[in-house]
C-alpha cells in the first residue's frame, strides 16, 4: 500500500523525510507499505498541515494537523517548559501525544482528522530533542538530562513502547494489518575483568567498604571474600564469563570491549590481558558480536574514539560496527556524528541509567537524525530497555520489586517490540546490592527464552 503525505509549504521537509524513512523501516510496516511525500498516485492520501476548514476532497483520507513546532520551518528548536502527554484512544489502544496544551482523553481520529501531530511526537522521541536542548540546570555533572525531567518518565510512560504504539495506530487507522514482532537481545559491557586484580585493588575495595560502615556488605565480608579469592578457594566475583557468555545461540548477543581511557571511570584492563583473550574466545565461540565500549571522554573526542576503534580492530583482526558508550556518556548532538565519522553503524547507548524502560519510546532499531546538521545519519540506534545497575538503582535492590518490574515490562510488551538487556559481568557479585537477585533474573531470562522457542 502506498501512502502519500501531502505537506503544507511551511513543513520542514528534511525532518518529514526522516519520519517517512523511519516509518518505512519500522518492523510493523511490512514490504507492501510505503510512505512518500507529495505524490499524486497513491492508495491513501494524507494531508499534513493546518487543518482545512470544510475540506471536501474525496481522495483525501485524513488530515494530520501540524502543531507548528518541530516539523514547521520556523524556530524549530525552541524549547517548551510545559509539554503534555494527552491520551488518545484507538480501538483497544491508548496512545499519547507530546503537546503544548492539555486536553481531555479523546478518540484519535474524528471526522477524518487526527487529534494531534503524530509525526512531530515521533520526531520528538526519536531525535531525543529534549536531551539535545536541555537546560543546564536540568543536567547532572556528566551532562545527562536528569531522568526525572525526561518527558516519558514525568508522565509515567517510560515502561511502554509509546512510539511503537503510535506507529501501530497510524498504520491500523489507514487499514494496514499489523504483525507484531519483537526479539530479545543480550548485551554486556566489559568494564572490569577482576574485582581483585591485585593487592592494591583488594585494599581499595576493603577501604571503600570500611568508609561506609553502615552499609552492607560489612568490612569482614569483603575481607573474607578477598582472602578466599587470593587463596583460590573462590573465583574472583567478576569472573562470571564461563556461564555469562555460554548462552544459547538463538539470542542476538553483543559484548562491548574497552580499548582505552584515562579517567577515573575506567582503566581496569587492557588489550594485552591474557584473561581478555580467553573471554573473547568464549564470546566468539558462543556467537557474540564484539563491539567497542568507547571510554568516558571519547564521547566528544574524535581522536580518542578513532584510536580506540582502530586498536580494538587490530586486536580482534575484524571490523567493528557496533558500539555502546561507557557510562552511557553520550551527547545527543555530538556523539552520533563522531560515531558515524569513524564508521560505526549501530550505537547501543540509548537506555536509562537509573530506570527500566524505553528512553526513546521504542525497543526497535531506528536511524539517527542529527538536529545540528539537520540530516539523517548513516548510523542506527539499537536501544536497550533494561540495564542491571538501573534495575538495582530503581528498586534500591529490593528483591521482590526487581522481579516485579522485569515481569511487568516483559508482560506489557509481549512480542510488540524488541527488548535488550544489558548485564555487566561484575553485577552478580554476591556482596553487591541486588547481585544475587540479578543472577536469578539472568538465569530465568535465559530459560524463558529457550522455552518459548521449544
Ligand atoms: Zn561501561
Amino acid at each position: 500500500m502506498r501512502i502519500s503525505i501531502h505537506a503544507d509549504p511551511n513543513i520542514h521537509i528534511t525532518r518529514l523525510e526522516y519520519i517517512v524513512l523511519y516509518l518505512n523501516h519500522h518492523p510493523y510496516a511490512q514490504n507492501n507499505v510505503s510512505f512518500t511525500i507529495n505524490q499524486q498516485t497513491a492508495d491513501v492520501h494524507l494531508h499534513y498541515g493546518n487543518p482545512i476548514v470544510n475540506a471536501e476532497n474525496p481522495s483525501l483520507h485524513a488530515t494530520i494537523p501540524t502543531q507548528n513546532w518541530l516539523l514547521a520551518e520556523s524556530d524549530t528548536n525552541q524549547s517548551f517548559w510545559a509539554l503534555y502527554a494527552n491520551q488518545y484512544d484507538f480501538e483497544e489502544m491508548q496512545v499519547y501525544s507530546v503537546e503544548t496544551s492539555k486536553k481531555r482523553p479523546q478518540s484519535i481520529i474524528e471526522n477524518n482528522k487526527y487529534g494531534f501531530d503524530l509525526f512531530e511526537t515521533l520526531f520528538f522521541h526519536l531525535t531525543r530533542f529534549e536531551e539535545a536542548y536541555a537546560q543546564k540546570d536540568q543536567q547532572d555533572r556528566h551532562g545527562y538530562l536528569l531522568e526525572d525531567h525526561h518527558f516519558l518518565i514525568r508522565h509515567g510512560l517510560h515502561r511502554s513502547p509509546v512510539v511503537d504504539h503510535l506507529v501501530e495506530t497510524l498504520l491500523r487507522s489507514i487499514g494496514i494489518n499489523i504483525h507484531h514482532c519483537g526479539q530479545r537481545t543480550l548485551s554486556h559491557d566489559l568494564d572490569a575483568i577482576w574485582k581483585y586484580p591485585n593487592l592494591l585493588k583488594g585494599i581499595k575495595a576493603f577501604l571503600k567498604t570500611a568508609a561506609a560502615p553502615t552499609r552492607d556488605p560489612t568490612v569482614s565480608k569483603v575481607l573474607q571474600q578477598y582472602l578466599k579469592v587470593k587463596n583460590k578457594t573462590l573465583p574472583d566475583p567478576y569472573d562470571t564469563f564461563d556461564w555469562l557468555l555460554s548462552t544459547p545461540n538463538h539470542f542476538d548477543k553483543y559484548l562491548f570491549i574497552m580499548a582505552g581511557g584515562q579517567t577515573k571511570y575506567e582503566g581496569h584492563y587492557n588489550l594485552t590481558s591474557n584473561k581478555l583473550n580467553e573471554i573473547v574466545k568464549t564470546a566468539d565461540g558462543s556467537g557474540y558480536t564484539l563491539g567497542l565500549h568507547p571510554s568516558y571522554a571519547a564521547y566528544t573526542d574524535i581522536e580518542k574514539l578513532s584510536t580506540e576503534k582502530k586498536e580494538l580492530e587490530k586486536y580482534l583482526n575484524a571490523e567493528i560496527r557496533d558500539s555502546r558508550q561507557h557510562w552511557l556518556h553520550f551527547d545527543v548532538l555530538e556523539t552520533p556524528l563522531l560515531l558515524e565519522h569513524v564508521g560505526i553503524s549501530f550505537d547501543h547507548t540509548i537506555g536509562y541509567q537509573n530506570k527500566v524502560g524505553f528512553r526513546s519510546g521504542t525497543g526497535f532499531s531506528y536511524p539517527w537524525y542529527n538536529l545540528k546538521e539537520e540530516r539523517t545519519l548513516n548510523l542506527w540506534e539499537k536501544p536497550f530497555a533494561l540495564m542491571d545497575t538501573a534495575l538495582v538503582s530503581e528498586t534500591k535492590g529490593h528483591a521482590d520489586r526487581m522481579h516485579e518490574i522485569v515481569r511487568e515490562v516483559i508482560d506489557t510488551i509481549g512480542k510488540k517490540t524488541d527488548f535488550t538487556f544489558n548485564f555487566h559481568n561484575s553485577s552478580f557479585d554476591p556482596l553487591r546490592l541486588g547481585g544475587p537477585e540479578l543472577l536469578k533474573i539472568y538465569e530465568q531470562f535465559i530459560k524463558e527464552k529457550t522455552r518459548s522457542l521449544s
